[in-house]
């Protein structure tokens, strides 16, 4: 139902306004969310309306409503769960 998106690293600034423009979303996309601190890419789906209401400034919790915080946060910052526990859950 879903095409895949191309890879997001974060590391280099937000890819969300190319994927809109390259014309690669369909009505839901994959976006691949690479982790800036571990480098692991997790896939996040989100519907192509809301891709591009973020692209269009919108904030990331209006956005995608659907989405768990989780994953706004991966589809916002590209940090994934795990780092996110130890940098802020879990620091000691
Ligand atoms: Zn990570």
């Amino acid at each position: 139902m879903f095409r895949r998106a191309f890879l997001i690293d974060f590391t280099a600034g937000s890819a969300l306004e190319g994927a809109v423009k390259g014309g690669l979303v369909d009505k839901a996309i994959a976006v691949d969310c690479k982790c800036p601190f571990c480098g692991k890419v997790n896939s996040v789906v989100v519907p192509e309306s809301g891709l591009e209401a973020y692209n269009n400034g919108e904030h990331v919790q209006v956005a995608f409503p659907e989405l768990t915080a989780d994953q706004r946060e991966m589809v916002k910052t590209g940090i994934c769960v795990e780092c996110w526990n130890k940098m802020f859950k879990t620091a000691s």
